[in-house]
């Protein structure tokens, strides 16, 4: 079902408290999860602990280190707003430019790596995304007629989807990760779609409960 809305009923959602823009490099207060544009944030932060918005106070003496860049929410914004994007880049550039640097964005980054061996070379040296922000998951069966999890904790970067976590219970009860299409995995008994991220998930799905947050699999059932 499609259905079409008026960005300005979202506005309230992809706007930044402090400068009333849309967000730019969208970056989120991780204990109250309030988000911002990167350079108010980082410019409230100097003179202030508190959040913006809720005012609790974020760290008494770094709270610079509780906030993360939220990819998933600059995404949305970049989609729903046109052009939005292709300005902020031009004027990041310009702002480079003058400065005779190099534009930040503009440097090779290992992610964007698609030549396969690259990709492969970054993968083994990386981290395996330990620097990430992040999840605390627990992750049950809720069938009887599959196998459950030795360890149903884990702890995975936010930014790992629920294709991930459908090839990692693959690969521990259907001894492939080949097989990661004959699952599904629930959240409040909802379907989650596959390319959602866990910071996604969590941020839509459980943002006002406690961690970890609480995955169901099962064999996938077609509707
Ligand atoms: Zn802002
Ligand atoms: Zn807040």
């Amino acid at each position: 079902m499609e259905r079409k809305i008026k960005l300005i009923t979202l506005n309230a959602h992809i706007t930044c408290k402090i400068c009333s823009g849309y967000f730019i490099d969208a970056t989120t207060v991780t204990e109250c999860l309030h988000t911002f544009c990167k350079s108010c944030l980082v410019k409230h932060l100097e003179e202030k602990k508190t959040c913006p918005t809720c005012k609790n106070v974020i760290h008494q003496s770094h709270p610079l280190q509780y906030i993360s860049f939220d990819r998933t929410m600059q995404d949305i914004v970049y989609k729903l707003v046109p052009n939005l994007q292709g300005n902020e880049m031009r004027r990041e550039r310009e702002f480079y430019k003058a400065r005779n640097m190099p534009c930040p964005k503009d440097l090779p980054q290992n992610h964007d790596v698609d030549d396969n061996d690259k990709a492969n070379e970054a993968h083994a040296e990386s981290d395996y995304h330990r620097q990430d922000e992040q999840v605390n998951v627990c992750l049950e069966c809720i069938t009887n007629n599959f196998e459950h999890l030795k360890r149903r904790f884990i702890r995975c970067s936010s930014q790992a989807t629920i294709t991930h976590l459908k090839k990692f219970v693959a690969k521990k009860v259907l001894n492939g990760t080949e097989k990661y299409r004959e699952i599904d995995i629930l959240c409040n008994d909802e379907l989650l779609g596959k390319d959602h991220t866990l910071k996604f998930v969590y941020v839509t799905r459980w943002r006002f409960r406690d961690p970890p947050l609480r995955l169901q699999y099962r064999p996938k059932v077609d509707i």
